[in-house]
């Protein structure tokens, strides 16, 4: 295989590089001072000024949705020619969010693109590449090795014209940035079939769907002060029964049983 860059690789090499040193790093100490102020405040999660304009600024170099592969919403950069720049815009913690590059939106956006309905589409998928919303993927969940996703235990039920979800979730990155407006959900819809790799499904949840509300939070950061923390969010019949914040993110608190329903009209849209 050949592995050499290809033109195209480094001529955006050369700009995300320039764009970088002219742009990103320069306002690192910026916004840190500026979730530091936030925190202060009482809310670090309060989007940031400076990331803010930084993204204005990618947006209008073409340096945007860099990520995407084979599509016409993106750049159409494959793995090999993406990579190089993914090296690039990771040398800074904010760097990935200025290009419209950070997880988990990327992984998620390209869900979207491939099996999202055109209202799904719509309604995420745009303002997503737009950069004005964010969004969450929750497959991980404190009881089970979650690096194997057959493991995975919450349910997403049919009752009816509802889709009923239960279950306990963790490590649900950026699920309570203010700007997060949608959550790929995983879960099981077929427990008993036979092939374990097809009991699973993902559907697509809005963030202010009745049932969800903020769980304890932990941080994996701890030390720098960054904001973008993994949060905990767990689907929750009524705000009693949410965990009260741990204060040790090495020592998770338990989650209580939890549901929440996906209504006959969002069904249908929100499978994905
Ligand atoms: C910074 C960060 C961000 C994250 N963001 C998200 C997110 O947005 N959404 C989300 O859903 N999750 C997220 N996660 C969680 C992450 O995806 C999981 O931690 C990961 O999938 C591993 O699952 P686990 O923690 O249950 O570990 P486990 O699956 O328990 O694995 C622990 C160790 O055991 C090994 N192991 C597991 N099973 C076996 C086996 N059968 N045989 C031998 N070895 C085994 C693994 O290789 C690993 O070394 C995030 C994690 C981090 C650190």
């Amino acid at each position: 295989m050949d592995f050499a860059y290809s033109e195209r690789t480094k001529a955006l090499q050369a700009k995300v590089s320039r764009f970088m040193d002219e742009n990103v790093y320069p306002a690192e100490e910026r916004f840190f001072a500026e979730v530091q102020e936030n925190r202060r405040k009482g809310n670090p999660w309060v989007p940031t000024r400076v990331i803010e304009d930084l993204k204005q600024k990618a947006r209008a170099q073409e340096l945007w949705n860099l990520f995407l592969p084979e599509s016409e919403y993106g750049a159409s950069l494959s793995n090999l020619e993406y990579a190089p720049l993914c090296e690039i815009m990771g040398r800074s913690p904010i760097g990935p969010e200025a290009f419209n590059c950070s997880a988990p939106d990327t992984g998620n956006m390209e869900v979207l693109v491939r099996y999202g309905s055109p209202e799904i589409r719509k309604r995420w998928l745009e303002p997503l590449l737009r950069g004005e919303i964010r969004s969450a993927f929750a497959m991980t969940e404190p009881a089970v090795a979650s690096s194997d996703a057959t493991n995975i235990q919450a349910r997403i039920e049919r009752q009816g014209g509802e889709y009923v979800i239960s279950g306990r979730k963790w490590w649900t990155s950026g699920a309570n940035d203010p700007r997060c407006k949608v959550l790929i959900f995983m879960g099981k819809t077929d427990p008993n079939n036979p092939d374990r790799h097809r009991q699973q499904s993902m559907i697509v949840v809005p963030m202010d769907r009745a049932g969800w509300g903020p769980a304890a939070s932990t941080t994996a950061c701890a030390s720098s002060g960054w904001p973008s923390a993994h949060w905990r969010r767990c689907a929750a019949g009524r705000p009693s029964a949410w965990p009260s914040a741990n204060p040790s993110p090495s020592r998770p608190s338990r989650w209580s049983a939890s549901r929440t329903r996906a209504s006959r009209s969002t069904r249908r849209a929100f499978w994905c």
